[in-house]
């Protein structure tokens, strides 16, 4: 069997570095910054990259090439680099392929730094950035110039979790000769593949559900393997390089990304319909809820709904606060895609400095909530969520 062939868990478990010469089953941390060179020669036709190998590890290290290969097999993708972060990933892959003057069009809402990246520092090298409305599909093509270069989404959206035409988005992007960007942290590769429907590029923040137990920060980048060799020489000279230690943790993460994810969905489901049915709850957003205003899109481009559930608390930014004091079991904590359960109430807390205007637009209503179902039994997280709600 060829080994494109296997399966997803399959390639999650069995894409691996040859073994050493101590036969280990499992793929050892290689704690080195640098490698050694057999002669002259063989260290000249390394650094003129005549020779395919491992140099020092702000370019390469055998445990970041496992974590990266493994993705690209879940992605679909030809190539990618790993980051220490998921801001280092976003940041590195806009620098590495923008020039001053270029124009990105961007989904309206993005995640709170890639959304400061775009309004506070890219401004600087005179790159502007035009956001679409998210519930206008059919205005993105009039954002786009003359000196537009990249096309940017995330779906689902975050916080509010909307979902965006991937195909769609694919379209313009090849109609205008664009490059499209998806940040796939929400759904991660083994619910959405965005290469599939077009995407040229993928990024993921790994400190979220790829490693899925809140230990480790890591990010990567994947996709088209020209665009990656810009982004790895950009990279490699200013070196947001993720470290063995954690690129180790992570690609042993991926190994049950699978098994988990369906976990968290099925937990999250559950707490959707729980929520829907609670009467201090005006409306809930979950892609594999009938009422999502996107469910037929969620349906075409995701095979499960994701573990973020947002609902609109009754009440407002009183009642979001006052919830948000009562819950005894779940965390207040700012990361997401944890074994524990995570409640966030982005206007009292996070985003409580903005004026009402300023959280719409980034889709922040005053009563919004949401919720990182975790891998807790079920009925225990319901149990906390009903008693703080009432
Ligand atoms: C968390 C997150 C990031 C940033 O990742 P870090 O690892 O925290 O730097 C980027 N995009 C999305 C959608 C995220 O949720």
């Amino acid at each position: 069997m060829n080994d494109s062939e296997y399966g997803f868990e399959t390639q999650a478990i069995r894409t691996q570095l040859e073994r050493t010469q101590f036969q280990e089953h499992s793929v050892p941390l290689y704690l080195t910054s640098s490698f050694v060179f057999e002669d002259a020669e063989d260290m000249r036709a390394s650094f003129t990259e005549e020779k395919e190998r491992n140099i020092y590890s702000r370019f390469s290290n055998p445990n970041t090439t496992e974590f990266v290969d493994k993705i690209c097999k879940m992605e679909g993708a030809e190539a990618g680099y790993a980051f220490a972060t998921g801001m280092a990933a976003v940041y590195s892959t806009f620098a590495a392929l923008l020039n001053a003057g270029d124009h990105i069009v961007s989904a309206g809402s993005v995640f709170g730094s890639t959304h400061a990246l775009f309004v506070n520092y890219f401004p600087k090298w005179n790159i502007q950035t035009t956001y679409f409305d998210i519930n206008k599909p059919e205005t993105i093509e009039s954002c786009i110039q003359p000196n537009t270069k990249i096309l940017y989404a995330e779906s689902p959206t975050n916080p509010a979790i909307d979902i965006i035409d991937l195909e769609l988005l694919g379209a313009i992007a090849k109609k205008h000769n664009l490059i499209l960007i998806i940040d796939n942290c929400f759904a991660t590769p083994y619910i959405q593949q965005p290469i599939k429907f077009g995407a040229h590029l993928v990024i993921h923040s790994a400190t979220k559900l790829i490693d899925g137990q809140g230990r480790v920060l890591g990010g990567v980048t994947v996709g088209r393997e020209d665009l990656i060799r810009e982004i790895y020489l950009f990279s490699r000279n200013t070196g947001p390089a993720l470290s063995p230690f954690n690129a180790w943790v992570l690609s042993k993460s991926l190994e049950t990304l699978a098994v988990r994810l369906d976990r968290h969905c099925e937990n999250a489901l559950k707490v959707a319909e729980f929520l829907e049915s609670h009467p201090n709850v005006n409306t809930v957003k979950y892609p594999f809820l009938k009422s999502h205003p996107q469910y037929e899109i969620a349906k075409k481009q995701m095979i499960l709904g994701g573990n973020i559930v947002a609902f609109e608390i009754k009440g407002g930014i009183e009642a979001g606060r006052k919830f948000l004091n009562n819950i005894k079991l779940c965390s207040l904590s700012a990361n997401l895609g944890d074994t524990r359960t995570i409640v966030t109430h982005p206007a009292s807390t996070t985003h409580s400095k903005l004026s009402v205007e300023e959280r719409l637009a980034v889709s922040i209503t005053d009563g919004l909530v949401r919720i990182s179902v975790g891998l807790e039994t079920v009925k225990d997280v319901i149990a906390d969520l009903e008693q703080a709600l009432n």
